[in-house]
């Protein structure tokens, strides 16, 4: 009996060390994990909002593997930290984006290949909509533009 407690104890600390070889010790920092960074220069780097399920593809081609229920996790944590906002673009599931300066933008999206490409936000639109609304008396609460239609490349594929 003693002896095998202490075999079962070996095993353990055998464990952790690889762990701690493989950067996944559990001791490290959750502010800060591979995946977490990974993520951070995901959304630095895009100029068009991705779906959870995009993001955990762009995860599994970096070698990082995590679980849906992780992804999700991260990217709530993410938003709370107002790091990334959440849009829905009417598919039935989120997608998210860096905060462009936290301003609501436009979006095209191609009706064909489901590109999306942010839009720089527009002082002259923000002023239209927010006058149309003040001139009804609608309080305005937010604001969401989706141009549609075939991107540049759909466009050449097609001739
Ligand atoms: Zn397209
Ligand atoms: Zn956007």
């Amino acid at each position: 009996m003693k002896e095998r407690s202490q075999h079962s104890r070996e095993k353990q600390t055998q464990r952790v060390s690889e762990h701690k070889l493989s950067g996944t010790s559990c001791v490290e920092s959750r502010r800060n994990t591979p995946v977490r960074r990974a993520l951070v220069s995901l959304f630095q780097e895009a100029n068009h909002p991705y779906s959870a399920v995009e993001v955990r593809g762009y995860l599994a081609d970096r070698g990082l593997t995590v679980n849906k229920t992780t992804v999700y996790r991260q990217l709530e944590t993410m938003t709370s930290e107002g790091l990334i906002s959440t849009i829905d673009l009417g598919e039935g599931k989120k997608r998210y984006e860096a905060c462009h300066g936290n301003e609501a933008h436009p979006h095209l999206i191609c009706t064909r290949c489901g590109a999306i490409e942010c839009l720089p936000v527009d002082d002259n639109l923000l002023k239209f909509s927010k006058r149309s609304a003040d001139s009804r008396g609608f309080q305005l609460q937010g604001f969401s533009l989706e141009l549609y239609g075939l991107c540049s490349h759909c466009r050449k594929e097609l001739g």
